[in-house]
């Protein structure tokens, strides 16, 4: 099993547990998909208009709309701000594969740029050297929760007459000098994939907006391009969030800050249980308040480290291990190794610890009572 004498008792860390939260809210959820069953509405129903509402309160939007899948919040913002062939949109190398296919899949240019050391999140400085008068959206990603630098991505936005998008994929309630993640831009996209701080039972997604006008035009992207049925305006797609899993996001929205407050509190722990080891834990910029959807360390020897975890029963993950850049995908963009050089050495050396809810102190110990003896027994 790879344990040494002394080492503490051994506990199964699985990477998430969605089994762990679906105990805790089983008789909620169960009801309200029964009701959403016997109340038939199952395409654009109560409980798709009801989560919207609530969920643009929660974010502190004017609007909010439901979606399929977070892929498609990012496709119909940049098709409803009108970005398409010709245009380029600037994201980070560092990013989910989503965030670039979106901007292929309506027509337009990936244009990536490098992430800083620190955060990881996207390289301000980086992005202004990379607009272009063909530059129609620039996309931060708020990635493992923590928002990217708002107020200098919003001055180039200004500056520029640029449009931003937040990628908010990650980063459901996480807050930026006290304003909510996906709030900021004239677009916050959104995922409820399972496995998200805010997660569905099956794919789901929303678009998050202040513009009535952006509101507007993706509510009728979403539904075959028509505001009033069978009047088609625009060749759009069918891309709605169904009332099924409106019905089971409406039961977790209001747990939503509980979870991410045990997240945070996972997050101290890993943090005050690492002092003194070689991994570098994850840097917190001071004006943000950030919902871990990951807590991502960094290591030259992760390889290493991964396997010897594996061992104990500990599960971890690498997000991402290659960088969007040198992707197969995206050979026809032209970049190569030595282009994004802090996105590049990052890759090499992430690793995700376990991360959700409801780990217990217990669960957080013996993985980090892992890492210090596997740096003890290798050292
Ligand atoms: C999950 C995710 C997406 C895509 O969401 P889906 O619901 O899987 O389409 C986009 N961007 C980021 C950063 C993500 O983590």
């Amino acid at each position: 099993m790879g344990e040494v004498a002394g080492a503490p008792a051994r506990f199964e860390v699985p990477f998430v547990d969605l089994k762990a939260q679906y105990r805790s809210i089983e008789d909620q959820v169960n009801a309200a998909l029964l009701r959403a069953a016997a109340r038939t509405d199952y395409i654009l129903g109560e409980d798709v208009a009801l989560f919207e509402r609530e969920f643009a309160v929660y974010c502190g939007a004017a609007e909010a709309v439901g979606l399929d899948n977070g892929t498609s919040a990012l496709e119909l913002s940049l098709r409803a701000l009108g970005v398409g062939p010709g245009d380029e949109v600037i994201t980070a190398a560092n990013t989910f594969i989503a965030t670039a296919l979106a901007i292929n899949s309506m027509g337009a240019r990936t244009v990536l740029v490098d992430c800083r050391p620190d955060t990881y999140n996207i390289d301000v400085e980086a992005a202004a050297r990379a607009v272009t008068t063909r530059t129609k959206a620039i996309i931060p990603v708020h990635l493992y929760g923590q928002p990217a630098d708002m107020d200098a991505i919003m001055e180039l936005g200004d500056r520029t007459g640029i449009p931003i998008i937040e990628d908010a994929c990650q980063a459901h309630g996480a807050l930026y000098k006290g304003k909510r993640a996906g709030s900021m831009g004239v677009a916050g996209c959104f995922s409820f994939y399972p496995a998200k701080n805010l997660g569905a039972y099956g794919d789901a997604g929303a678009v998050i907006t202040n513009s009535p006008k952006v509101a507007d035009e993706v509510r009728m992207l979403r539904n075959y391009g028509q505001r009033v049925k069978y009047h088609h305006l625009s060749a759009g797609f069918n891309r709605r969030l169904d009332s099924m899993q409106a019905a089971v996001l409406r039961v977790k929205l209001p747990l939503l800050d509980e979870w991410n407050r045990a997240r945070r509190a996972v997050a101290g722990l890993y943090d005050r249980l690492l002092e003194g080891s070689e991994v570098v834990r994850p840097a917190v910029s001071p004006d943000v308040k950030p919902v871990y959807h990951l807590y991502v360390v960094r290591t030259p020897r992760r390889q290493e480290l991964q396997s010897f975890l594996a061992e104990r029963g500990i599960s971890t993950g690498i997000h991402y291990p290659i960088p969007m850049h040198l992707q197969p995908a995206y050979a026809h963009l032209g970049y190569g190794a030595g282009d994004f050089p802090v996105t590049e050495k990052v890759a090499e050396e992430i690793l995700s610890l376990p991360m959700y809810a409801e780990l217990t102190g217990e669960q957080v110990r013996w993985v980090a009572d892992s890492i210090h003896d596997f740096e003890r027994e290798r050292a």
